[in-house]
């Protein structure tokens, strides 16, 4: 360890909120939220959104896009607004979306006294009209919902200064482009429009050309390496479920066996409650972010140094300027929200020739970033299985073997002969040398409990097709896949075993990234069951059910015989 990180130099430091212009309650918010500093689309986009520009973003989930249009919108919004109309409309194009994005206005705008509706189909229309008539500020929709809306006469748009376009990409490939263009005749035409899209196909730029004014463009997904790309590093990323996350953390620490490893965190708050979670695991964790003093930064980093702690959890910021000499791995609790921070981050290890390891633990739907930050460092992240209990077990008593190795090249036995020998009288040789390492083993490894559970696998859901080959477009006409697009897979578990429709729903939209309106008719016989998906989406329906457990018990599942082409 050759030096201890200090508090940034400001000279140096990329913009910080403060210097975006954002209001004193927003600041509160963020401070509150333990967001240390902007990310690059959150510094690039909010100035000009700021300053009432249109703006046509590039940029994945997991980049900070969310409060880069968000906290605008928050901080533009009249102090006035007395007939409770929306001022502002954000499409979005599914149900989780526009629940996750209301959250993040929620969360934002509390200080603000900001009222924020979610609106998506499936959800009873009355809750959305008493809502709407009590007066809204943030409409957050998918775009069939609010065309519903428009009709009806209950969502007005008179008033929206603001129109946001949330994952464009999505909603094109979803089908929503006519009802999008039905909404936008809609709004007023003296507007600010905001376009966020993953991927940058033709069809974008077309809606972009009809609909923006002289828009800022911003690209996070660079195509070109950045300078001074990555070092070579191995490089290995986990998918797995938020509630997973803590668990899985641990099992690829104790696979991997760090000699020391930092862990990146988005926020101050996840960076403690991580710290806490792994304590109680049985790790020696310390926390290291933005809010602590010089001091403390200090003592955590001196027991770094001692070994007293060999895992260090860390947001970005906290981190800078660090250089740990016997650090081995570098994890990224959540996918780092610009390409950029990636490769900082990973510049922490693979120093002077030493071997050094990445792992990032992925949610599914952070899949695309990985591949944009792949494009971006020119390298690889091979996406691994989660160790299995049984990998785990293997692990473990391969780490045993090997510190009775040393031990039976090192050191002096000599002591324990007599021990040795006076059991030998008793048992055979080979029995007291398992007892003796059954001994080593749990003492060396005291953490390992024998009911630990699995962790589930979660497959890479397969690229969406330029056209899609179902119609995913429920959100207004009904949710039905169209046929043709879709298969049936078969599940060798039925009404014996007391199986109803929504236990299969909730298993394969709890295992996969399909959601509930991609699933088509479900057919309940004693024995088994069949559920219709869409066909680019059986392979991970299957993957994932093959992973679960229906009514607490493993099924088969594999494709529909009637089905295989
Ligand atoms: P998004 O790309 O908008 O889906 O955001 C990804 C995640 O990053 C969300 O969980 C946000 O709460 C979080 N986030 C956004 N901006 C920041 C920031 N500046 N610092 C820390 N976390 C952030």
């Amino acid at each position: 360890m050759s030096s201890t990180p200090v508090a940034p130099d400001p000279s140096t430091e990329p913009p910080a909120f403060t210097d975006l212009g954002l209001r004193p309650e927003l600041l509160a918010a963020l401070a509150a939220l333990g967001y240390e500093e902007p990310t690059p689309i959150q510094r690039e986009a909010i100035p000009p959104l700021l300053a009432g520009r249109d703006l046509l973003g590039q940029a994945a989930t997991g980049t900070g896009k969310t409060a880069a249009f968000a906290l605008p919108v928050l901080q533009r919004m009249p102090d006035d607004r007395p007939d409770g109309n929306p001022v502002a409309l954000v499409l979005v194009p599914t149900r989780e979306l526009a629940v996750q994005v209301s959250e993040a206005f929620h969360r934002y705008g509390k200080d603000l006294g900001t009222r924020v509706l979610p609106i998506y189909g499936g959800q009873p229309i009355g809750r959305q009209l008493r809502a709407l008539d009590a007066g809204i500020d943030v409409v957050i929709a998918t775009p069939g919902r609010a065309l519903d809306h428009i009709a009806r006469g209950t969502l007005r748009l008179g008033a929206v200064s603001t129109v946001v376009l949330d994952e464009a990409d999505e909603m094109l490939d979803m089908g929503f482009a006519e009802d999008i263009e039905a909404i936008l005749e809609h709004a007023p035409q003296q507007r600010q429009t905001v376009l966020f899209s993953a991927t940058m196909p033709a069809r974008i730029d077309g809606m972009a050309r009809a609909h923006l004014t002289d828009p800022v463009r911003i690209l996070i997904a660079r195509e070109q390496p950045v300078a001074g790309a990555a070092p070579l590093v191995r490089q290995s990323a986990y998918l797995v479920s938020r509630a997973h996350k803590p668990a899985a953390l641990g099992r690829v620490l104790d696979v991997e066996s760090p000699t020391a490893a930092i862990v990146f965190c988005r926020s101050r708050e996840e960076v403690d409650r991580l710290t806490e979670t792994m304590n109680g695991r049985g790790y020696r964790a310390e926390a290291l972010h933005g809010g602590m003093s010089q001091e403390q930064r200090d003592r955590v980093m001196s027991r770094l140094r001692s070994g007293t702690a060999d895992l260090l959890v860390a947001t970005d910021v906290a981190a800078r300027g660090l250089d740990v000499e016997q650090l081995s791995h570098v994890v990224n609790y959540d996918v780092p929200s610009a390409p950029e921070s990636y490769v900082h981050r990973i510049g922490r290890v693979g120093r002077a020739g030493r071997e050094g390891v990445a792992i990032t633990l992925a949610e599914p739907r952070e899949h695309r970033m990985l591949k944009t930050i792949e494009r971006v460092t020119g390298q690889r992240i091979t996406i691994d299985k989660i160790p299995t209990v049984a990998d785990l077990r293997t692990r473990r008593l391969e780490l045993t073997q090997a510190a009775l190795r040393e031990s039976l090249l090192e050191d002096d036995l000599d002591p324990f002969r007599v021990i040795v020998e006076s059991l030998s009288d008793e048992f055979d040789l080979m029995e007291v040398a398992l007892a003796a390492v059954k001994l080593a083993h749990e003492a060396t490894l005291p953490g390992f409990d024998e009911a630990e559970e699995e962790i589930p696998q979660i497959a890479v859901r397969p690229p969406r097709p330029a056209r899609p080959e179902y119609d995913s477009r429920g959100d207004r006409r009904g949710g039905r896949p169209r046929a043709g697009g879709v298969t049936q897979v078969f599940i060798g578990l039925g009404r014996r075993a007391g199986v109803r429709p929504q236990d299969l729903v909730g298993a394969i939209t709890g295992e996969t990234r399909v959601s509930g309106r991609d699933i088509g008719s479900i057919e309940i016989a004693d024995r088994f069951s069949l559920v219709e998906v869409p066909i680019a989406v059986a392979d991970e329906v299957i993957a994932g059910l093959r992973d679960s457990t229906i009514k607490g018990r493993k099924a088969t599942v594999r494709l529909d015989r009637d089905n295989r082409r």
